[in-house]
């Protein structure tokens, strides 16, 4: 089963910080890499008490992927 979350929802996660707690899914630009960019309009969870990214939904991390294939496709030729 797969559920799509979207902006505004709120559900109960664990933060490393703050343990059990709720966060909000919000969407943000997340950099998935030191250097190697920035994913935009991504939705993620963003923990209520800390407003630290605790979790992806599926649908971003495909997102994440498909931008992360693009940077490294456009870095360097392909073996
Ligand atoms: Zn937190």
């Amino acid at each position: 089963m797969m559920s799509i979350a979207k902006e505004g929802d709120t559900r109960q996660i664990v933060c490393f910080e703050c343990g059990l707690t709720q966060a909000t899914y919000l969407v943000r630009n997340v950099s998935f890499n030191e250097q190697t960019g920035v994913v935009k309009n991504l939705l993620v969870a963003v923990c209520n008490n800390c407003q630290q990214v605790v979790s992806m939904p599926k649908q971003s991390v495909v997102q994440v992927k498909a931008e992360y294939q693009k940077t490294r496709l456009g870095s360097r030729p392909k073996s």
